[in-house]
């Protein structure tokens, strides 16, 4: 079947064959190190690594660090860490907007002399209010010319003084700026003399106190492709109404030019996706910091359980595309379910115990049991599991008075233990408020490993641990974050910090678990059979362990489809 290149691919395709760039292909992923990143930005990684990879070219990771008071060592290491997990390789190609400080102001002095830049002495909010903005006239939106800054026929050797000093610190925060001089009345309001420059007296986390003016990010970012020779700066769509002002600074300076080519961001329903939003989560504690498995950022859904490859397989899902859509977050755990499904290895444990007492089974006597580690693996082979006379089975799974599709353990009825037996309930004992403590059963030793010889028949497998040999550990339950769909979605004077689901998070304490399940190391994952895919948590003391449910094993996604397809 003949593959079908998306817009982007297609593109590049054809500056491949046409010998653009001397048909180079070289991307890159520009972040801020000004917070965590999330599965937004995993996107936009494997979107411009994947492309240097089919291309044979380059990937850079380049840090737009034009911000000092926002950005930090401790990010940028984070974010190394997430493109490490995801496998997006970037060799030795690490970069720093902050590295090229010198060369942009070089450039600016550049502009200067061309009389394409000035020096301003109006307030930002007196920029703003000057460069005017967007107004609804019916259907259509105008935007009605701003007003030319008094400061704006400044001379070239005045702004070069001005720019000089404000370099050497002369004078305030927010005193002067660098505008770039366009057109007060472009329809696009990005080029109406933008700012280049603000003074910042603060501290960069790389360059001290070298500085006390910044670049704008507008200002940076498409000279920094320059710099480092980028061929094809993919970005997200905010960015296409900032094209013309990166295609002007670079026509200006007359460098090496990018194509750039935007692309539709990833939206997910149940979860928001912006820094600043996440940001305000953390700060407000309505979750526990950024790797809170709750969380949509990367190192959460490490955390969490999720693997490199069901992310990047959600991508391919996912495509790139120019129109804005929500994914359903269900695709996710979808993607999440049918990798780990393949290579989690199963393990029995309950997570609601209820003490079942097998009356017939002699007491200090045990056995072991094979279990297959992986129905979908045959080499990753079986372990041994205990029985004995007294085990735990999921509450769930008894119920006094049964209703009529229920088929699991009732009064008198037979069920079989997963590996083990046949085991039929004869009697329920309940604290005098009612409350049920223990289930007494038999077991019939003619089906042991699982099936009767006289071919009987039941309808129910259920999962089980030994007592005598259970390992107690505390199992984390997640729901989404948010319980609607569009969490930013709320009626006037409403806020969308209320949509939080305080019951994303469910501790279980005293789960019964599987005896190989004492050793267990952070990250490691397995199928509870029943239960879902769980992952080792950092919190895991030994014989302590703590897991977190990374997937349900209900396939919503699925039905979803179905719901769609009819
Ligand atoms: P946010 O808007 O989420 O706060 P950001 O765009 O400010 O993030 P950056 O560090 O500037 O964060 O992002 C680095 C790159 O990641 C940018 O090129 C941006 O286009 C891309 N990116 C950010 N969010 C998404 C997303 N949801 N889907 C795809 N790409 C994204
Ligand atoms: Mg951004």
């Amino acid at each position: 079947m003949e593959e079908t290149r998306d817009f982007i691919r297609q593109i590049i395709d054809e500056d491949v064959k046409q010998g653009r760039y001397g048909g180079r292909v070289h991307t890159r992923f520009p972040p801020e190190p000004n917070a965590y990143l999330h599965i937004g930005h995993a996107k936009s990684i494997l979107l411009n690594y994947r492309i240097a990879q089919e291309y044979g070219g380059k990937f850079n990771l380049r840090f737009d660090d034009t911000n000092p008071q926002k950005e930090s060592a401790e990010y940028a290491e984070a974010i190394k860490e997430d493109l490490r997990w995801l496998g997006a390789d970037w060799e030795d190609r690490e970069f720093y907007a902050s590295d090229y400080f010198e060369q942009l102001y070089v450039w600016a002095e550049k502009l200067i002399e061309k009389g394409k830049a000035y020096v301003c002495d109006l307030s930002p909010e007196e920029i703003s209010e000057t460069r005017g903005k967007a107004i609804r006239d019916g259907d259509r939106v105008i935007t009605p010319p701003g007003t030319d800054s008094p400061y704006r026929e400044r001379s070239v050797e005045e702004n070069l003084e001005l720019f000089r000093n404000m370099r050497a610190g002369e004078y305030a925060d927010g005193a002067k700026t660098l505008r770039a001089k366009i057109d007060m009345a472009h329809p696009n309001l990005n080029m109406r003399d933008p700012v280049m420059y603000r003074i910042l007296h603060a501290a960069h986390y790389r360059t001290g106190d070298a500085w006390c003016i910044y670049p704008t990010y507008d200002w940076a970012h498409g000279q920094c492709d320059a710099i480092e020779g980028i061929t094809h700066s993919i970005c997200s769509l905010e960015f296409e109404n900032h094209r013309p002002l990166y295609d002007w600074f670079l026509e200006q300076l007359g460098v090496h030019h990018a194509r750039q080519i935007e692309f539709a961001r990833l939206n997910l329903t149940h979860t928001v996706m912006s820094k600043r939003l996440l940001l305000r989560l953390v700060r407000e504690g309505h979750t526990d910091r950024w790797d809170d498995p709750r969380m949509p950022t990367l190192i959460a859904m490490r955390r969490r359980g999720y693997t490199p490859e069901a992310i990047a397989d959600f991508m391919n899902r996912v495509g790139v595309s120019k129109s804005e859509s929500v994914v359903e977050h269900a695709l996710l755990e979808h993607c999440v379910r049918q990798d780990l499904n393949l290579r989690a290895p199963r393990r029995l444990a309950v997570l609601d115990p209820l003490r079942v007492v097998i009356t017939n089974y002699p007491e200090g006597q045990e056995e072991m049991f094979d279990a297959i580690n992986n129905p979908e693996d045959p080499a990753a082979g079986t372990r041994k599991v205990p029985f004995s006379r007294e085990l735990y089975i999921e509450r769930e799974d008894f119920m006094e008075d049964p209703p009529k599709k229920y088929f699991r353990l009732a009064p008198g009825r037979e069920v079989r233990l997963r590996y083990a037996y046949f085991i039929r309930c004869e009697e329920v004992v309940k604290t005098p408020d009612g409350r049920i403590t223990e289930l007494r059963c038999s077991y019939d030793p003619t089906t042991r490993g699982g099936d009767a010889p006289d071919g009987r028949k039941v309808k129910a497998t259920l999962h089980w641990v030994s007592a005598r040999h259970a390992v107690c550990g505390v199992a984390r339950l997640y729901e989404h974050l948010f319980g609607v769909e569009n969490p930013l979605k709320v009626e006037e004077g409403q806020d969308w910090i209320d949509n939080v689901n305080p019951e994303a998070l469910v501790t279980v304490p005293d789960c019964m678990l599987e005896p190989s399940l004492a050793e267990v190391e952070p990250g490691q994952r397995f199928q509870f059979e029943r239960k879902g895919y769980f992952c080792v948590d950092p919190d895991s003391r030994p014989g302590a362990p703590v897991f977190n449910r990374t997937a349900t094993l209900r396939d919503t996604w699925q039905k979803l489809r179905a719901r769609n397809a009819t």
